[in-house]
């Protein structure tokens, strides 16, 4: 016991009190921390954005065990444990680059595609510019009774969704959406993913929500909007075949028969990056189903 309270004063005094010493003398040294801090802590942030919502979570969860059950072996001296931790992280790195080597190269690819100015940019999600073409599609399908479902992707990664439609990585313009509904052709089917100021996919599938008790008059288009934002942040539009009805889903919960006004002025509100808190978002939902016209 004595052994280990003797290894933190040592590791006090030589690695924490050393380090403040030597930014004492370095006035220049705090100012190279801070900037690091904050490189680190964006990259960070961006990577978190990045993964959330996918199954890397899980892997990222288990490499930060393996790397703090790895650190603590060594602060205590724990030998054959330290070893064998050691092993499985550097043989684990090669696995990790063999196994995942398609998603790293479509990472790079991303990286190297962003340009500066987005990569900076995060205040504003670039799809606001797009919303008043979208709405007056939906509008339009409304009227002519074009069933629709349209995802707002936010912060939650939707590429596994993606991947289940017909990718079209297409400017956005009215008559492109419109289009993509009109029953029987190819894409009419499933949902439209936009992102970043395009139209990503079409012919999406949705995961469907099992909640009981949801109106009658939701069918599998209603369910699987609802399922999505259940399990994501993003905003789902849908336009029904059979009613015109309008409706918003956020945070699972649906608002319908909304006016086309209300719902550009909820999505261009929405989708800036201010991150709402849940019960803010609950008392909007409410007052966007009271302001609903028949
Ligand atoms: P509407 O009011 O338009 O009739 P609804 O909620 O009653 O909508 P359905 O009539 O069952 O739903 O609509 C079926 C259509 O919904 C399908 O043709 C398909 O385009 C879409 N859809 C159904 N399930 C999914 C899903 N899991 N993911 C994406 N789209 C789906
Ligand atoms: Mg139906």
């Amino acid at each position: 016991m004595e052994s280990i309270f003797k290894s933190i004063e040592v590791f006090y005094e030589t690695k924490i009190l050393g380090y403040i010493n030597t930014l004492m003398e370095y006035p220049i040294k705090i100012l190279a921390l801070i900037i690091d801090l904050t490189i680190v802590i964006y990259l960070l942030y961006k990577l978190i954005k990045m993964i959330k919502g996918t199954r890397a979570v899980q892997l990222i969860k288990g490499i930060a065990v393996l790397i703090i059950a790895n650190f603590l072996s060594e602060f205590f001296s724990l030998n054959i444990l330290h070893y064998l931790l050691n092993s499985v992280i550097t043989y684990g790195v090669l696995v990790f680059i063999v196994v995942f080597q398609p998603e790293l190269r479509k990472m790079l690819e991303q990286m190297g595609s962003t340009n500066i100015k987005s990569f900076f940019d995060t205040d504003e999600d670039a799809t606001i510019e797009s919303v008043d073409k979208i709405v007056d599609a939906v509008e339009q399908m409304s009227k002519e009774k074009t069933g629709a479902l349209i995802v707002f992707e936010k912060e939650s990664n939707l590429g596994e969704i993606v991947h289940t439609g017909v990718q079209i990585n297409s400017e956005i313009s009215k008559e492109l959406i419109v289009n993509i509904f009109v029953p029987d052709t190819p894409l009419h089917d499933g949902a439209v993913i936009i992102k970043d100021n395009k139209i990503v996919a079409a012919s999406c599938i949705l995961p469907n929500t099992d909640r009981e008790g949801l109106d009658r008059s939701y069918g599998t288009r209603h369910r699987a909007g609802i399922g999505l934002s259940e399990v994501s942040d993003a905003i789902v539009v849908i336009v029904s075949e059979e009613t015109g009805k309008i409706s918003i889903v956020i945070n699972g919960k649906i608002a319908s028969n909304i006016h086309p006004d209300v719902l550009r002025k909820e999505l261009k509100k929405r989708l800036k990056r201010t991150n709402i808190k849940n019960n803010q978002i609950t008392k909007r939902i409410q007052k966007i189903s009271k302001k609903k016209t028949s």
